[in-house]
């Protein structure tokens, strides 16, 4: 096991007891450092400052889209690749929920993260794909499965005249 200093040591005693207190074998991951840390399997691991333990009772996606939705809030929008990158790639996120979701999708995910994080001004956008990035290498397995068998799945559908249907109807009602 590696030497860590003694102040570190600690931590992670005291995050493996935490582990063991969660009941580790039913761990799913563990967040290391916040929304725009590492997502690993469970382990004790060096940490920025916080970290979050998830069972398997959560989905994976459903977190990362709580991550993704937190940075596109918090982004001051001053740098476009951190402004329109996270909404981006939380629009990627939701059209995985929907299993709407390409292989190519989700490479662009890897490369919208790496433009997001190499060319933001601040830490919030250099680490805010870390999590999306890290979980789709740590959990190849589940994102495989979100992924949508045929491309013919993708096309979905549109009917604008359904699509505008209340909106008409609240406009009609407005004219009686
Ligand atoms: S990287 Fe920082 S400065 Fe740039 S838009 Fe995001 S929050 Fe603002």
């Amino acid at each position: 096991m590696a030497a860590y200093p003694p102040k570190l040591s600690k931590v992670l005693a005291a995050i493996k007891f935490l582990m063991t207190r969660c009941e580790n074998i039913y761990l799913t991951t563990d967040q290391n450092g916040g929304a725009g840390g590492l997502s690993t399997m469970p382990s004790a691991n060096p940490l920025g400052g916080s970290f979050m333990v998830f069972n398997r009772t959560r989905d994976i996606l459903h977190i990362l889209r709580n991550f993704m939705e937190f940075f596109k809030e918090e982004s001051c929008g001053v740098c476009t690749p951190c402004r329109a990158g996270n909404f981006i790639l939380t629009e990627k996120v939701k059209k995985m929920q929907r299993g709407l979701a390409s292989q190519e999708e989700l490479d662009e995910i890897k490369k919208w993260g790496n433009i997001i994080k190499l060319s933001s001004r601040c830490g919030l956008g250099k680490s805010s794909p870390n999590s999306l990035i890290y979980s789709l290498e740590k959990f190849k397995d589940y994102f495989d499965l979100k992924i949508a068998p045929t491309s013919e799945f993708q096309n979905v559908e549109f009917h604008m005249e359904d699509a505008i249907h209340e909106f008409d109807t609240i406009i009609k009602d407005t004219q009686l």
